[in-house]
C-alpha cells in the first residue's frame, strides 16, 4: 500500500469518528459508528424463534427442527442473530461482492448488539477463502466479521487455523447433497501447539451449514473438543 493511500484511510477513519455516519440503506442520520438509521435498524430480521441446535429460522417454538432431529450436527451449538432476508441480506451483498467494507463494519456492530451467545469459546476461526477467491475479492468476509467480534469478546482470532486445501466451487448453484460433497476434504486445521479446547468458526452466511459442518469436523479431528458456529445471518430451509 502507498503512503499516500495510507494516509488517506487514517483520515478517512478519523472522519469517520467525527462526522455523523448516514444510513447505507436509506441515506438517513447514522447512529455514530453504525451506519444505519434506528428505522432500518428496526427492521433488520431477528433470528428470536429458531432450531435451538442450528438456528434454523422456525414458524413456531419447537426446540429442534425436522433436520436435526432426525441427524445431530456435529457441531455443539449455533449463534446466529439474524436472518438472512431484506434489508440485512442487501447489506450483506454488498459487504460480500461489492466491496462495501462499511457494511461490513455495520453488519459486526448489529452482531454486537445482539443477544450474546450462551458460552463464549477460547478463539474464533474464521472459515477462510481459497487463495484464487482471495485474490479476486481482496478480502475474506469471514475474518472481516471475526476480527470486531473477537476484539469484542475478548477472545483470540486463529486466522489461519483453517486452511482452505482445494478450490470448490461456489456453494449457491448447488443442493445440499452437492453442498456436502463439495466441500468434503477441502479444509485443513493446524495449530501452533496445543489446540484450544473449544472455538467457534465464523462465516458471514449459514446456508444449508455444509461448510460449517465440514470445518467442524476437521477441527474435531484436529483435537479441538468444543467447536460452536457462528453466523450474521441464517438463510431459511430450502426445499
Ligand atoms: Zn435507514
Ligand atoms: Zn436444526
Amino acid at each position: 500500500m502507498s503512503v499516500n493511500l495510507k494516509a488517506t484511510r487514517l483520515v478517512d477513519g478519523a472522519l469517520e469518528a467525527l462526522l455523523p455516519s448516514h444510513c447505507l440503506l436509506c441515506g438517513a442520520r447514522g447512529q455514530g459508528a453504525l451506519s444505519l438509521c434506528p428505522a432500518c435498524e428496526a427492521e433488520t430480521p431477528r433470528n428470536v424463534v429458531r432450531c435451538a441446535r442450528c438456528a434454523l429460522p422456525l414458524e413456531s417454538s419447537a426446540r429442534l427442527c425436522g433436520r436435526c432431529i432426525k441427524r445431530e450436527p456435529p457441531w455443539d451449538a449455533a449463534w446466529v442473530p439474524f436472518r438472512y432476508e431484506w434489508p440485512l441480506a442487501q447489506l450483506e451483498s454488498r459487504f460480500k461482492f461489492g466491496g462495501d467494507l462499511a457494511a461490513g463494519r455495520t453488519l459486526s456492530l448489529l452482531c454486537m448488539a445482539a443477544p450474546r451467545p450462551e458460552a463464549l469459546p477460547q478463539a474464533l476461526v474464521p472459515v477462510p477463502l481459497h487463495r484464487s477467491r482471495l485474490r479476486g475479492r481482496g478480502y475474506n468476509q469471514a475474518l472481516e466479521l471475526a476480527k470486531p467480534l473477537a476484539k469484542h469478546f475478548g477472545v483470540r482470532l486463529l486466522r489461519d487455523a483453517l486452511q482452505r486445501s482445494r478450490a470448490t466451487k461456489a456453494q449457491t448453484e448447488l443442493s445440499a447433497m452437492q453442498r456436502r460433497r463439495n466441500v468434503r476434504g477441502a479444509f485443513a486445521a493446524s495449530f501452533n501447539g496445543k489446540p484450544p479446547e473449544h472455538v467457534a468458526v465464523v462465516d458471514d452466511v449459514f446456508t444449508t451449514g455444509a461448510t460449517l459442518a465440514e470445518c467442524t469436523r476437521v477441527l474435531k479431528r484436529a483435537g479441538v473438543q468444543r467447536v460452536d458456529v457462528w453466523a450474521l445471518a441464517r438463510a431459511p430451509a430450502r426445499k
